[in-house]
């Protein structure tokens, strides 16, 4: 796993950017992972290297479309900490908010944060679309990110509302997403962004080709967003 994954940061051109332990944090969190997935459903993928290339190089591509160091970012259904403790891991300086809606996933992840000695990084329990109504939450954040959570509609809805102005939203899809980005142009600029360019990358020894969907936060979110979840569901913006 530490080599795939020190080779990998090669060939996106990411290794001189990075903390020189990463790779051999992120080998060791990638086998916690594997050992407690045995027990707890945390991940489909069962294999060493598969959780090497489609977990932590798939989550460092990210560095390739912005700067995350010294920023303030917030994962929003982190899961089993995906890209939010990848993104730590690789640029220490970045402080980090892993929310999601299960505890248990969460409780892992404090382990990991313990194990690894990590600062400055912390797990929130609680859904997006409620959490945004708390104080030190709301347009707190310069970088808000998020993969496989939902329908980029969905998405806007439960991540924009925490993004401060001047900030990004990144949500990690796949290329074939642009149906789903051209329909949620409306949500976008009513919850106060502007989609910006998309950043494609392969991941390297895949031929896996993901998309990093940007939106540049350019206005303050209407206060009635985010909306509670069934009525998000129920009529997508
Ligand atoms: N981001 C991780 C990854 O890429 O491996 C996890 C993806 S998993 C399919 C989706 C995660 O989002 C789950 O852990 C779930 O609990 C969380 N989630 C879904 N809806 C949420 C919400 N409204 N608020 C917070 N977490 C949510």
């Amino acid at each position: 796993m530490r080599e795939i994954i020190r080779q990998g940061l090669i060939e996106m051109g990411l290794d001189k950017r990075v903390s020189p332990i990463a790779p051999e944090h992120l080998t060791r969190y990638g086998l916690m992972l594997l050992e407690k997935n045995a027990v707890m459903n945390l991940t489909a993928i069962r294999e060493a290297d598969d959780v090497a290339r489609l977990h932590m190089l798939d989550c460092a591509a990210l560095l390739g479309c912005c700067d995350f160091a010294g920023k303030r970012l917030l994962d929003v259904g982190t899961g089993a900490g995906f890209p939010g403790m990848v993104l730590k891991i690789l640029t220490p300086s970045l402080d980090v908010t892993l929310l999601d809606s299960l505890q248990k996933r969460l409780s892992w992840l404090d382990e990991v944060i313990a194990v690894l000695a990590l600062q400055n990084i912390r797990t929130v329990h609680g859904r997006a679309e409620e959490c945004a109504a708390e104080s030190g939450f709301r347009e707190q954040f310069d970088l808000v990110t998020s993969r496989a959570v939902a329908d980029l509609r969905v998405l806007c809805e439960l991540c924009l509302p925490y993004v401060k102005v001047g900030g990004q939203m990144l949500a990690m899809k796949s290329t074939g997403s642009t149906e789903e980005t051209d329909a949620a142009g409306r949500a976008v600029s009513i919850l106060g962004g502007r989609m910006l360019p998309a950043y494609d990358y392969v991941i390297p020894g895949t031929e896996i080709a993901h998309r990093v969907v940007r939106i540049e936060k350019i206005a303050p979110t209407p206060a009635k967003y985010p909306r509670r979840f069934s009525q998000i569901k129920k009529s997508p913006l």
